[in-house]
């Protein structure tokens, strides 16, 4: 049975939290009876993005509420 985890794969300071938070990917990692087959990254996801969501403004791609922010791209 493959296995899936999420995985911190960038951090960033927000200023819209005024912390740090990190860029998360679900990745699938393959049954043990087949290792030759590479993980896959089926999602992806703020460590604060339901929290953003749900705070009553606008913030950015990761929380739904803003298309045209993505605080990972302004490094
Ligand atoms: S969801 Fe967006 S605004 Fe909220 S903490 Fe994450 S990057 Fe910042």
């Amino acid at each position: 049975m493959a296995t899936r985890l999420w995985q911190p794969i960038n951090i960033c300071y927000c200023h819209h939290v005024d912390r740090l938070v990190a860029l998360e990917a679900e990745m699938i990692y393959p049954a043990e009876w087949l290792p030759d087959q590479a993980p896959r990254i089926a999602a992806h996801r703020c460590s604060h993005g339901l929290d953003c969501n749900l705070d009553g403004r606008a913030s950015c791609i990761w929380a739904g509420t803003n298309p045209n922010l993505d605080p990972f791209q302004q490094l």
